[in-house]
């Protein structure tokens, strides 16, 4: 058995957390390969070494005296080598780092050395092998994950290696230039590694067990989730659930290795299984309850649209020429909704019309602002029933009014949009109903 052990940053934001981490690994021989994040914050007040990076780089592009930044920087990662008592100096890398600063390497680079350089403290502190992920890490011309080389390289890699640390967040464009994965994208590197490596557990380690049926800003406390099939937690992450990279599933759901999310302050909890599919199940009927505000819905009417083909082509088409993407389109006999992001349908919003009116000639069209969208997801709805009723029924004892209500033909969730303001009231009576009250 072969283990990727992924650590973010608050896991490793000071010598004390590097020390949690260290005696994680020692304890199973079989976490191999390691993926750091860059330090994160040591407390609420603390900044991110990523984000103290792109303010530095930020300075050295406007070709302002970037030093002080530069040296605060190193002095986060200096306090950890002198906290973890090692021989290590990052002088040289730090002269790299500020010619190539001066020289506007461009600001995935410099973003790209925070995990750089805590992989090369990393290597040291464990004596593992550090492999820069610049060489076995690639995106292709257009800047997309190039899947196909990356897993050449660095199963190649791998193969020939007992144990390695491979920084996360960041590859090599096919220039050689340093290119990053969105933010939080050390989740995805792992994940890639573990693939390559073809290990049969990736282990996420963070700062909390797992994922939470619920956001805990909104409830108190909320239960634990022990386990979750990839799609679920698709429908979760989509709709804002944080912890992991949205993107992150998807190298290991291909070979079918499970993700255990972990917690680097509380290592006995078992956290968070994800996996292909589960015998297990859940507590509760419901895995997770997620949501979202800022939708729009675009409210669509024509006679006899029933019986015009290709109405909702010409529809859709109107926001495909003005590249929004739409999120839900239910449609009744005269009727066609289409919500869509409300930032990023705003400034666009008489064009679409316009293309609409163009493109479908509807009777009328009629638009509505600020709605939430919430996921109820879940692996057991399918073979319970009613389900929907008591969804529908808490949310009306709750005085929340549904605006729309889809569920997808999996049966897997179900989505509801509510206004706003209903957002936080929908989603605890949700919660209550199926997991307080556990009727
Ligand atoms: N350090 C990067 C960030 O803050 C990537 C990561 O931590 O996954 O987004």
């Amino acid at each position: 058995m072969s283990k990727v052990v992924k650590f973010g940053g608050s896991s490793l934001a000071s010598a004390e957390q590097f020390q949690k981490v260290g005696k994680i690994i020692r304890a199973d021989k079989e976490r191999r390969y390691v993926v750091p994040s860059a330090p994160g914050k040591r407390n609420k007040a603390d900044t991110k070494v990523t984000d103290m990076l792109y303010a530095c780089y930020d300075l050295a592009e406007q070709g302002k005296d970037f030093s002080k930044e530069l040296e605060a920087i190193k002095a986060r990662y200096q306090e950890i080598i002198d906290g973890l008592k090692l021989k290590l100096s990052l002088d040289k890398e730090f002269a790299e780092i500020e010619k190539n600063f001066k020289a506007k390497a461009g600001n995935n680079y410099a973003a790209s050395r925070g995990e750089f350089l805590n992989g090369i403290v990393m290597a040291n502190y464990l004596g593992y092998e550090f492999i820069d992920a610049a060489t076995v890490i690639f995106f292709d011309e257009e800047g997309n994950f190039d899947a196909e080389k990356t897993d050449a390289v660095l199963s190649e890699r791998l193969a020939g290696c007992k144990n390695a640390v491979v920084p996360g967040f960041y590859g090599a464009m096919p220039d050689g230039s340093v290119k990053t994965f969105s933010r939080g994208g050390s989740d995805v590197t792992g994940s890639i590694v573990a693939k390559a490596a073809k290990v049969d557990v990736y282990e996420n380690w963070t700062d909390v067990s797992g994922f939470l049926i619920a956001d805990p800003r909104i409830i108190n406390n909320p239960v634990g989730i022990d386990a979750i099939t990839y799609r679920e937690l698709r429908e979760l992450s989509y709709m804002g659930a944080g912890v992991l990279h949205e993107d992150a599933i998807f190298p290991v759901r291909q070979q079918g290795i499970p993700i255990n999310i972990r917690n680097t302050n509380a290592p006995e909890d078992n956290g968070t299984w994800i996996v292909g599919s589960t015998c297990q199940k859940s507590k509760y009927v419901i895995t997770g309850i997620a949501g979202k505000k800022g939708f729009c819905a675009i409210n669509i009417e024509k006679d006899m649209m029933n019986s015009e083909i290709g109405f909702g082509r010409k529809v859709l088409q109107a926001f495909e020429e003005n590249g929004i993407s739409f999120e839900h389109v239910p449609s009744g006999i005269d009727t066609l909704t289409v919500f869509v992001h409300q930032d990023e349908f705003m400034h666009k919003e008489q064009k679409v019309v316009a293309g609409i009116n163009r493109l479908a000639k509807p009777d009328t069209i009629d638009i509505e602002a600020d709605l939430a969208l919430i996921a109820v997801v879940g692996r057991g709805m399918k073979s319970t029933r009613g389900t929907a009723g008591r969804i529908f029924s808490a949310l009306a004892h709750a005085n929340v009014n549904v605006r729309m209500i889809d569920q997808g033909s999996s049966e897997l969730n179900i989505i509801i949009g509510v206004a706003n303001e209903d957002f936080e009231a929908a989603i605890k009576a949700i919660y209550d109903i199926f997991v307080l009250t556990k009727l």
